[in-house]
């Protein structure tokens, strides 16, 4: 997998507001929020779209959700609710080919997402 700038957040060679980080993932406030609270977890494991990921990788797959959901019950957004995306290829939105999953919380969410 090619270096992406999701990469050096996990070298901490540049700056990331983490607010999550457990043994096989890194949770960080996204620059660009799309919801009071938006977060995004990644894989420290490379992984660039879910498109790559293999049966071996079905346990990281969970731990992610997992620790969006971990991430949300902490912080007492999961009564009321959030969103967890993994946006995939170019139709899908990803622009940053590591794996990751956005959460989405803090208000309302639309359905079509459009
Ligand atoms: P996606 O479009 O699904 O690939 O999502 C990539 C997300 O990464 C976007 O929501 C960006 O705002 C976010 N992003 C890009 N660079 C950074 C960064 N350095 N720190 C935090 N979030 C970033």
């Amino acid at each position: 997998m090619s270096e992406t700038i999701f990469s050096k957040i996990i070298r901490h060679e540049i700056p990331a507001d983490i607010v999550y980080e457990d043994a096989d993932v890194l949770g960080f406030r996204d620059v660009n929020p799309q919801a009071p609270v938006h977060v995004l977890f990644i894989p420290k494991q490379a992984l660039a779209t879910l498109n790559d990921a293999t049966p071996e990788q079905a346990s990281l797959l969970g731990k992610l959700l997992l620790a969006a959901a971990a991430y949300a019950k902490r912080e007492g957004l999961a009564e009321r609710g959030y969103r967890a995306v993994i946006n995939c290829n170019e139709d899908g939105g990803q622009t940053v080919f590591h794996i990751h999953v956005h959460l989405l919380a803090g208000r309302k969410m639309h359905w079509p997402p459009g």
